[in-house]
Order: C-alpha cells, then sequence, then structure tokens
C-alpha cells in the first residue's frame, strides 16, 4: 500500500452487470466512478455461453460479450475500470476505505456488487463443461435442452424450483440428492413431487460429468453414498443447483446481512444499513439473480448514491 490519495465521489466495487450499470450511471451523472472489477472482471455471465433473455438483444449474445459492451459503455463516459480485487475495506467512517492489494483509495459513497457465486461439486469435469451442457441457471439455459432428459443436482429450495421449471422443456428431469430427505420447503416439495416428468435418485453423488472428450454434456457417472453402487445415466444437461454463495466475505461486521450472507437494503431502494454504502445484483438478491435485474438494481444504487451526495451538497 502507498497510501490514500483524493476522495472520490463513487466507488463501485463488482463488474457484472449490476457493477457496471452502476458505473454507467454514476460516469453519466459526471461522479467520475471507479469501478473496481477485480481480478477476474464480468461476474457469472462470463462464464455463460449464449443470453437470450437480456432485452435489447433479439439475436443472442454471448455472455463474455455482453460484458465486454457494458464495459466499453461505462468507460466511454468516463468510468475508470481496475481489474484489481478489492481487499479489504472500511466503513467505520466516511470516507470510506477500499484497498486493493497496492495501494488505498477513499470515496464519500460506495456501490457494492461483487455478486453471488453459485456453488459447485468442484468436479473437473463440470468446470470444462460449464456453458455446454452444465449450468447453474434454469431460467437462463433451459430453453437450450428442449425435450433433452436432464439431472438436476440439490435437494433445497433451488433444486424443486430449477427442476419443475425445466419440465417446460425437457422430456424428463432427475433430481440428484445426496441424502434420502429433502431439505426443500414442503410446498416447492410437493409441487415438484407431483410432477409426472420429474424423477428422483436418492442417497447419491454426482463423481463426473461425461463425457469431457466430447467437450458436451451426455452422461454423468453417479455413485450411491449408503451402498457404494457406481451407475451411469445418459442426460443432455446438468444443473448445479447446490445453492449460491454471496460475496460478502469482505462486509461481515460491517454492514447488515442476513441469515444467507446477503446484503440487506431497505425495500424499494439501494440503502444498505450504512448510509452512503449502497448495493445491487446479486449480492442483495437471492431471490431473482437475473442479469436484467442486478443491471436494474445496479442502477438503482447509482441514482441513490447520486441523491445522496446532492442532498449532502456535492
Ligand atoms: P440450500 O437450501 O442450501 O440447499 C442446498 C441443497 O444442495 C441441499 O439439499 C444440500 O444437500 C445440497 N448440497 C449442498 N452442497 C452439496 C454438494 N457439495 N453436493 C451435493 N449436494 C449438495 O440452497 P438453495 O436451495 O439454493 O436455497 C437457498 C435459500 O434460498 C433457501 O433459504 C431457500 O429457501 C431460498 N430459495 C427460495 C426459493 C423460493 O421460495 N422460490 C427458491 C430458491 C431458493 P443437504 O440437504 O444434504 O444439505
Amino acid at each position: 500500500m502507498t497510501g490514500v490519495r483524493d476522495v472520490r465521489k463513487v466507488i463501485i466495487v463488482g463488474s457484472g452487470p449490476a457493477g457496471l450499470t452502476a458505473g454507467i450511471y454514476a460516469a453519466r451523472a459526471n461522479l467520475s466512478p471507479l469501478i473496481l472489477a477485480g481480478a477476474q472482471p464480468g461476474g457469472q455471465l462470463m462464464l455463460t455461453t449464449d443470453v437470450e433473455n437480456y432485452p435489447g438483444f433479439e439475436q443472442a449474445i454471448l455472455g463474455p460479450d455482453l460484458m465486454d459492451v457494458m464495459r466499453r459503455q461505462a468507460q466511454r463516459f468516463g468510468g475508470e475500470i481496475l481489474d484489481d480485487d478489492a481487499i479489504g475495506v472500511d466503513l467505520s467512517h466516511r470516507p470510506f476505505t477500499v484497498k486493493t492489494a497496492e495501494r488505498g483509495y477513499q470515496a464519500s459513497t460506495l456501490v457494492i456488487a461483487t455478486g453471488a457465486s453459485a456453488k459447485m461439486l468442484g468436479l473437473e469435469s463440470e468446470r470444462k463443461l460449464l456453458g455446454r451442457g452444465v449450468s447453474t441457471c434454469a431460467t437462463c439455459d433451459g430453453f437450450f435442452f428442449k425435450g433433452q432428459e436432464l439431472a438436476v443436482v440439490g435437494g433445497g429450495d433451488s433444486a424443486m424450483e430449477e427442476a419443475t421449471f425445466l419440465t417446460k422443456f425437457a422430456s424428463k428431469v432427475t433430481v440428484v440428492h445426496r441424502r434420502d430427505a429433502l431439505r426443500a420447503s414442503k410446498i416447492m416439495q410437493d409441487r415438484a413431487r407431483k410432477n409426472p416428468k420429474i424423477a428422483w435418485i436418492w442417497d447419491t453423488t454426482v463423481d463426473e460429468v461425461l463425457d469431457v472428450t466430447q467437450g458436451k454434456v451426455t452422461g454423468v457417472r453417479l455413485r450411491n453414498l449408503k451402498t457404494g453402487a457406481r451407475s451411469e445415466m445418459t442426460v443432455g444437461g446438468v444443473f448445479v443447483a447446490i445453492g449460491h454463495t454471496p460475496n460478502t466475505q469482505l462486509f461481515a461486521g460491517q454492514l447488515e446481512l442476513d441469515a444467507g450472507g446477503y446484503i440487506v437494503t431497505q425495500p424499494g431502494s439501494a440503502r444498505t444499513s450504512v448510509p452512503g454504502v449502497f448495493a445491487g445484483g446479486d449480492v442483495a438478491d437471492h431471490v431473482y439473480r437475473q442479469a436484467v435485474t442486478a443491471a436494474g438494481t445496479g442502477c438503482m444504487a447509482a441514482i441513490d448514491a447520486e441523491r445522496f451526495l446532492e442532498a449532502e451538497g456535492h
């Protein structure tokens, strides 16, 4: 760290749709935002292929291409983007401090858009086939699997929701769960259990997603955790629905978080529990988790920051 320089009006942490949209709005409001984009910029859309549900793109756009366009749009209006990770923040007094490995920055307002990460099984084959038949978002990718047989991994509400949603497209959806009891709420379980297109495999884990050599999903290799029996199931897609982790480790103890670790915002706004700190995107949303809702709440965060500064006479 080489010391703290001038105080920025706005620092935005994160560069998914929420962070970059906040950047576009803050830049166009002449707030010269600094966007700490992270060492791996772009957020979850960097892990997807075709995005067909982002309004304005009648034909699909690739996730990374969409993020590239948003990034250039933020820069066009004077947003300064640094591909560095924020590794520490001090929200205890204003101006707030944000640290990277290199140095510290100070800001009158902070927009947090650090997103959430889908939990993964941790298999090499899963990582290699992500976006090629392995998905963490049925709303995003279900449409690509019309008429196919699919697997959903998990036993919580997300898994029930994804499995139920996928039956709109798939010929059959098999839920693979590691125990013999679901964690999901009764109502979500009942809905899934009544669905004739949903089958169940209990006490079972996915050992491998097939087939890396073909570069696409052709099936899964399964192992029963009680008997040790191994089997293979042919599927065209695997939806991993074992939960998300909000990227809020930096803010724990400094901002109000809910039981799941998501930032709590005041209803109808992007305001957090600390005046001058705003949040948008998946870091504060475990319900919708869409690129377009992230962009929308990122916009709200920038407008809230602008109004906050205005009220202070900046
Ligand atoms: P969750 O409740 O934490 O459930 C995760 C599921 O994945 C559990 O069944 C867990 O198994 C399984 N799992 C975790 N790690 C695994 C691993 N490494 N390998 C295999 N299985 C694994 O997560 P969620 O379903 O995403 O829900 C998160 C929160 O959002 C919950 O509060 C939920 O109610 C809420 N939510 C609500 C709705 C809705 O109401 N519409 C929809 C989605 C989510 P175990 O059961 O064995 O631990």
